[in-house]
């Protein structure tokens, strides 16, 4: 069975969770990953629609007049995804109307902070908006899977950000940050990312992002020799329990098991 990267951060929570919805197939959807999914789809619509309208830019507006341009069919375009998840995907309406009233604040916020930079770079210098659009998005690769077979290792990286010829993976994030730093499966996250990138590139990857997008932070995560054993280690275990059975010694955790969607049917849960 090919490893999931997306599965590091549910092993780093609890192995068994891992175990039970992988070997024993039992895959249960929360509402709060439902959510975790929208915000994702909405986000990156959102950034499709910045990168467009960035192009009718030009010297003559105000920071105003750039951020009502940035703006359009934003607001549109999240009722419209929002629909979407309630008729197909039979979210909560209520739920959907407040991520949705969230969501557009912060995009109103991180509109008008883009809006103020890009008008004092072009009241330097005039620029076009094409010229804008790649100052403020670089290439990139969206969501782009990678499969290793020595690795044995599978992965959909969020984003891949190429600058001079470097390759950087960047994990978007809706929660918050630690007071420092990333959280611990963040980090591994990046980490397996980067040594499929490696693989699949042939270039080194020295450095990975994870944007939180909770309080719009950006954290690098350094490929430093520690992460890159300790992945290698979670990797390993993680073999040995799907293929060999052996679950590693873990201790129960109350407090994990009541926030747990397999509280219900795991046997270990102390629920
Ligand atoms: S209920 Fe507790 S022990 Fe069982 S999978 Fe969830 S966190 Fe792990």
């Amino acid at each position: 069975m090919m490893l999931n990267v997306s599965s590091i951060s549910e092993y780093v929570y609890c192995p068994l969770k891992v175990y039970l919805r992988q070997s024993e197939g039992h895959n249960i959807q929360t509402p709060a990953m439902l959510r975790g999914r929208m915000v994702h789809e909405v986000r990156r619509g959102f950034e499709e629609l910045l990168k467009r309208n960035l192009w009718s830019i030009n010297e003559e507006m105000n920071a105003k007049t750039i951020f009502e341009i940035l703006m359009e069919d934003v607001a549109e375009f999240v009722d419209k995804t929002l629909l979407k998840y309630c008729e197909k995907e039979s979210m909560d309406p209520k739920s959907a109307e407040t991520i949705s009233r969230k969501l557009k604040d912060d995009f109103e916020v991180e509109s008008w902070l883009m809006a103020v930079k890009v008008w004092k770079i072009i009241s330097n210098r005039p620029k076009s908006g094409s010229d804008i659009a790649d100052m403020f998005f670089p290439p990139v690769l969206l969501e782009f899977t990678i499969e290793n077979n020595e690795l044995n290792l599978r992965g959909k990286i969020d984003r891949i950000e190429i600058m001079d010829g470097y390759y950087y993976p960047v994990e978007v994030k809706s929660g918050l940050p630690p007071v420092k730093g990333v959280w611990k499966s963040d980090s591994l996250q990046i980490a397996a990312y980067a040594l499929l990138m490696e693989e699949e590139f042939n270039r080194e990857v020295s450095v990975g992002f994870i944007d939180y997008m909770g309080s719009c932070q950006r954290r690098p995560v350094f490929m430093e020799v520690n992460l890159r054993e300790e992945v290698l280690n979670v990797l390993e275990e993680m073999r040995m329990m799907f293929h060999e059975g052996v679950v590693p010694e873990m201790v129960q955790n109350p407090k994990k098991c009541s926030k747990c969607e397999y509280s219900e049917i795991c046997e270990y849960s102390t629920n």
